[in-house]
């Protein structure tokens, strides 16, 4: 069993809604998956995460739970979810499943009992105030869309109820050691089908004080406890963690190697936006630099799009407001105030340049990648489709109709297909890029085989090496059987790199953009194409 799997996996996720319908009713199933488990193994793929997919009244795209026993009956049953599962691991395919834990949805049976009844154990899983707090408005996510507070008045219950996201979100009370073994038993649960661990939704907000919420002791002890009873039951079952938290916090969620396995580096990817927007290398830099080095069992996850907004709280607000006048111009591109509501591709023009130069940075940034369905061919948005719900149009199959989705009657579609514009099924489709030796797709699957060629990447220490270019980032990963080393320039213009490396004997070109000269260690500078990439590699013999 390799426990560590995960410091050098590709993972892809998705929607299972979105991805293939396989029963012609418009909605994608676990069935339609199974059988387009052949395509990602193709890809390279080595974990799929699997959005939510339990019962829920979908009013946030399934992260509002009513019941986590429960598989959303249109997209399967558990006989189908086991046969995945399965299927997927006899192609090397590893499954982590969403959870969300820090909230459920106000339909859950939980809540229901805790509104109806003071009495009821279940008043006690949620968060509570009879008056309307003073400090009503810590954490407000969703401000453009709710009134701005965190409690919301429920007349059943007579009175407030905490919610970090929307009202019909209300937060569980992770402080009360019932709900911290409701939540263990749900996980005990889902192991038991055979996944390989979770993605763990809003960590932060988890541990988070809300209202008169009274934690025995470190509220982290949750985190650490959820490790323990994860390995205990699957050793080499992992905690992936939203955690957009500044840099000097990642710490505090990995712990002593007893937190959380994966962070996904919300910080590297704000940084890598503006320095896409920028066209210079030195925002990116200065966030690497910022970066801490992490142990041996903990990895950061890269990621350039998600299933949610870019989130660009990170940066300040003059850099946000650089990152949208290139990459969201017009404000219905925007969300929330913080953030893009575009898909990759779009926003980077359709230049298949500088798209190749964000994945490259994808692939060997300091971590595991994940990919967002629909990346590896730049499929588009919607952007007449409410908020967040424009990067999550259909998976488009092929330039058939219905673009090889389902079978069923237009109407019937439980989500948007593209048809129209440069990024039409009809345009971007898997079929025809499986066809064309030269499409972004056949691009990813090489760049994906050579990324699982170099391990470094995803084992290495990092290093960021100074250039005497501020158009041009260049860093290194070593481990004790090799090093890797990745250069990339933000320009649109050719450039030239001296690299302040001193040992610089025995590097080979790998991978890139073209095929370069040899690296040459006696030459001062090396030369890079507009928006190129060079990885070289050194191995022991
Ligand atoms: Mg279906």
């Amino acid at each position: 069993m390799n426990k560590l799997w995960y410091k050098n996996a590709l993972i892809y996720s998705l929607d299972i809604a979105t991805f293939k319908d396989s029963n012609h009713d418009g909605i994608g199933d676990i069935r339609g998956l199974k059988h387009r488990l052949n395509y990602l193994s193709g890809l390279g793929v080595d974990c799929i995460w699997l959005l939510p997919f339990y019962d829920s009244p979908n009013k946030d795209n399934g992260y509002d739970i009513k019941d986590y026993y429960k598989i959303d009956e249109r997209l399967g049953d558990f006989g189908d979810f086991a046969e995945l599962v399965d299927i997927a691991e006899e192609k090397g395919i590893r499954i982590l499943v969403d959870m969300v834990a820090n909230h459920s949805s106000d339909q859950h049976p939980w809540f229901q009992q805790a509104r109806k009844d003071r009495n009821s154990r279940y008043r006690n899983f949620y968060i509570w105030a009879d008056e309307k707090p003073k400090n009503h408005a810590d954490f407000v996510m969703f401000g453009e869309l709710q009134e701005n507070t965190n409690w919301h008045f429920d007349e059943e219950a007579g009175a407030y109820y905490y919610h970090t996201f929307y009202p019909h979100q209300p937060d569980l009370n992770m402080a009360n050691p019932e709900v911290q073994e409701e939540i263990k038993k749900v996980m005990h649960f889902w192991l038991k089908l055979g996944i390989s661990g979770f993605r763990l939704d809003a960590v932060p907000h988890m541990v988070r004080k809300k209202g008169d919420q009274k934690f025995a002791g470190d509220p982290h002890e949750i985190l650490r406890d959820f490790r323990d009873f994860v390995e205990g039951q699957k050793k080499d079952a992992v905690l992936l963690a939203e955690v957009d938290v500044e840099p000097e916090r990642y710490k505090d969620f990995f712990g002593e190697e007893d937190q959380m396995n994966m962070l996904l580096n919300f910080y590297v990817d704000n940084y890598i936006f503006l320095a896409l927007a920028r066209e210079e290398a030195n925002p990116l830099k200065k966030a690497l630099q910022q970066l801490p080095q992490i142990s041996r069992k903990e990895q950061y996850a890269t990621f350039l799009r998600n299933h949610d907004e870019l989130d660009l709280e990170r940066l300040t607000a003059p850099e946000r407001e650089e990152v949208y006048g290139v990459l969201a111009p017009d404000e219905h591109m925007r969300i929330f105030g913080r953030g893009i509501r575009r898909r990759l591709a779009p926003m980077l023009n359709n230049d298949r340049k500088r798209l190749e130069l964000a994945f490259s940075l994808l692939f060997t940034l300091p971590g595991s990648p994940v990919l967002w369905y629909g990346q590896e061919i730049g499929m588009g948005e919607d952007l007449s489709l409410e908020g967040r719900e424009s990067v999550r149009t259909l998976m488009q199959w092929s330039g058939r109709q219905n673009g090889g989705y389902s079978d069923a009657p237009l109407e019937k579609f439980v989500g948007k297909m593209i048809s129209e514009g440069e990024f039409s099924y009809e345009k971007v489709n898997v079929d025809d890029q499986q066809m064309d030796p030269d499409s972004l797709l056949n691009w990813m699957r090489r760049a994906i085989s050579f990324r699982k060629e170099s391990p470094e990447f995803g084992w290495g220490e990092f290093e960021v090496i100074e250039t005497n270019n501020p158009k041009v980032l260049a860093h290194c990963c070593r481990t004790k059987n090799g090093s890797a080393i990745a250069i990339h320039n933000f320009s649109q213009k050719e450039e030239r790199a001296a690299l302040e490396l001193k040992d610089r004997e025995g590097f080979m070109n790998m991978f890139g953009d073209k095929i370069y000269d040899p690296f040459n260690p006696q030459e001062e500078s090396v030369l890079l194409m507009p928006y190129g990439y060079r990885w070289l590699c050194r191995r022991q013999t």
